[in-house]
């Protein structure tokens, strides 16, 4: 018999086509993500999960079903998982790392370009009728080449970073717990505390996990250390950054620019009048959503799932050594 399978919402077919081969899948279909309640009721009888990051996993869940094995996150941030109360429970949890590095570090770099060069005040001056002639003024941006980018976390993706900003002659700092000597080498990058990053980047790109420590950690008190000229971008998760200080900052002149791919909260309510701000660009957490990348992620989540139901170690683990001991 097939072991029963939960999948929170349709994923690529890369990846579905082999969780439908294996399992006994049950798929939601729905735009919008099943309420707490539903997803408990569907996964009650379940051995797997393939989530999403708007589903919360926590030890209150996984006490309501205790058949469940493996969850296998369909994103490489794994923050709606309480993977301590997974460990606990010999649950193996699962993400999808690498796999989209690159196509979110090319969104990061959109954002940043868009934000530097106007790309959507331009477009909404065309769109508006007011495009008149070629203007000596209109719409002056920020250089990007030679300019200075912070990266907050040198990971997967902040390195993807540096290795983009190579080519654009910026000068590169980064801040993360774990000094990289080998990439400053290879990147050309320079290692600095958290007061010189924020102070001296013109760009200050976000790209650690969100954890307690992050959670606000881009406040209003980081916002007054930055430049009035700088530009942040925030790929990574929308709580790191504080909305309302954020909001504050722009509209008081205390940084220049803003282009977010999350929010805080997500989706942002359309009533914000962060929305209002002509020096905010804001995507709907897509950095991650290219054909291909989304194909690849699909595929490794698939991955892990089966191989948490077959007892096997996951091919991308978050808990790594928890083969799910729960029967
Ligand atoms: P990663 O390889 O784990 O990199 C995160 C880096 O941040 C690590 O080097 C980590 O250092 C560092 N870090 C942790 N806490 C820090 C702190 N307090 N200050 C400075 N640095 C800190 O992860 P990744 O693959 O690059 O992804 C980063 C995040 O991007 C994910 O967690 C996810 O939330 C987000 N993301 C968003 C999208 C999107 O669609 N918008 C797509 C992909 C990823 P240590 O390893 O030493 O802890």
């Amino acid at each position: 018999m097939k072991p029963k399978v939960f999948v929170s919402r349709r994923i690529p077919d890369r990846g579905l086509e082999k969780v439908l081969e294996f399992c006994d899948a049950e798929v939601w279909e729905d735009e919008l993500p099943p309420s707490r309640e539903v997803l408990i009721e569907k996964t009650r009888d379940c051995e797997g999960l393939l989530s999403l990051l708007t589903d919360k996993i926590d030890g209150e869940f996984l006490d309501q079903c205790p058949k469940l094995r493996v969850v296998a996150n369909y994103a490489v941030g794994f923050d709606n998982i309480n993977v301590d109360d997974c460990t606990a429970r010999g649950v193996a949890v699962g993400n999808t790392p690498g796999v989209l590095t690159d196509t979110t570090a090319d969104f990061a770099f959109t954002l940043l370009m868009s934000a530097a060069r106007r790309v959507v005040e331009g477009m909404d001056y065309v769109r508006a009728g007011r495009w008149k002639t070629w203007g000596p003024m209109l719409l002056l941006g920020r250089d990007i080449y030679g300019a200075t980018l912070g990266l907050l976390g040198l990971g997967r993706i902040g390195s993807a970073m540096a290795e983009r900003a190579k080519g654009f002659n910026m000068r590169v700092l980064y801040y993360d717990p774990y000094r990289r000597e080998d990439l400053e080498k290879e990147l050309n990058l320079e290692y600095v505390d958290l007061d010189t990053l924020f102070e001296q980047a013109d760009f200050l790109s976000v790209h650690v996990p969100l954890t307690p420590e992050t959670n606000g950690m881009v406040n209003a008190a980081r916002f007054k250390q930055m430049k009035k000229t700088a530009i942040l971008v925030n790929s990574a998760r929308g709580p790191i950054v504080n909305t309302n200080d954020l909001y504050e900052a722009l509209r008081d002149g205390e940084i220049a620019y803003a282009g977010v791919d999350v929010t805080d909260p997500e989706p942002i309510q359309t009533d914000h009048p962060i929305l209002k701000l002509s020096n905010f660009v804001v995507c709907p957490h897509i950095a991650s959503a290219s054909i291909e990348t989304r194909g690849r992620m699909a595929e490794i989540a698939a991955d892990n799932l089966i191989a948490g139901l077959k007892g096997e170690a996951l091919p991308a683990p978050v808990n790594k050594g928890v083969i799910a001991k729960r029967k």
